[in-house]
């Protein structure tokens, strides 16, 4: 079944007030629980150029910056880089990634997932959800994922999993669609070839709704300024 925002969002209103057997009522079932994101406007992004292509997300892979971040207050710095490096240096019509977590949790906004995602290697991108850890976890001279890291990562997995209705078998790395890659790295490839990124994520799943909602845009800058100041 496709759950769509809106009757997700109806389910959620209309779902039945909790009443114990003595006739008290209880509290009012809870609506799906928010996964906070910096929005685009909040970390500074760029507009996206005309010619963005719609598509229908159909699996989720995951990704890594590759780049090795040891200051957690440069991340929203990164983001901005990583931006203008794909609609500047590479000529793409957006930042090419949908959703970005920095290694303190922080989930920023990218590109809307209604349109495909870019790459710079050969596969398609094309009904892939596309999330990008901040950092390099490849190989023993990598990062360790750290746990703020991977707990906004399950829960952000877990809202796109519910919202587009994708089986956690279809969470995968990059370089499992391309031989140019060693993306997301071993550390965080490991994750999800052990099985323990699907078991997370069918644990939170199963725990209630989950949806990725943007931070009002002042709250968004408020957090970008203190992650700065770190
Ligand atoms: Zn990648």
């Amino acid at each position: 079944m496709t759950i769509d925002r809106r009757s997700f969002l109806t389910a959620a209103a209309l779902a039945p007030v909790a009443v114990s057997a003595g006739g008290k009522v209880a509290a009012a079932a809870p609506g799906p629980r928010a996964v906070p994101m910096v929005g685009r406007k909040a970390w500074g992004a760029m507009k996206p150029r005309p010619g963005r292509e719609p598509h229908v997300v159909r699996r989720i892979t995951l990704h890594h910056s590759g780049v090795r971040l040891t200051d957690d207050a440069q991340a929203p710095a990164r983001v901005r880089q990583h931006q203008q490096w794909h609609m500047i240096n590479k000529g793409h019509v957006d930042i090419d990634y949908h959703f970005l977590v920095d290694r303190r949790g922080t989930i920023y906004q990218g590109r809307n997932p209604r349109f495909r995602g870019d790459t710079q290697t050969e596969y398609d991108p094309t009904g892939h959800l596309l999330i990008s850890c901040e950092g390099d976890y490849e190989g023993s001279g990598g990062q360790r994922p750290s746990g703020a890291m991977l707990k906004s990562l399950v829960r952000l997995m877990a809202a796109t999993a519910q919202r587009y209705d994708v089986p956690v078998r279809r969470i995968r790395g990059h370089r499992d669609y391309s031989d140019q890659t060693d993306c997301p790295g071993s550390r965080l490839e490991t994750l999800i070839t052990d099985g323990s990124v699907a078991a997370r994520v069918t644990e939170t799943m199963a725990r209630g709704a989950w949806v990725a909602r943007r931070l009002p845009t002042a709250e968004g800058r408020a957090l970008i300024r203190r992650i700065e100041s770190l």
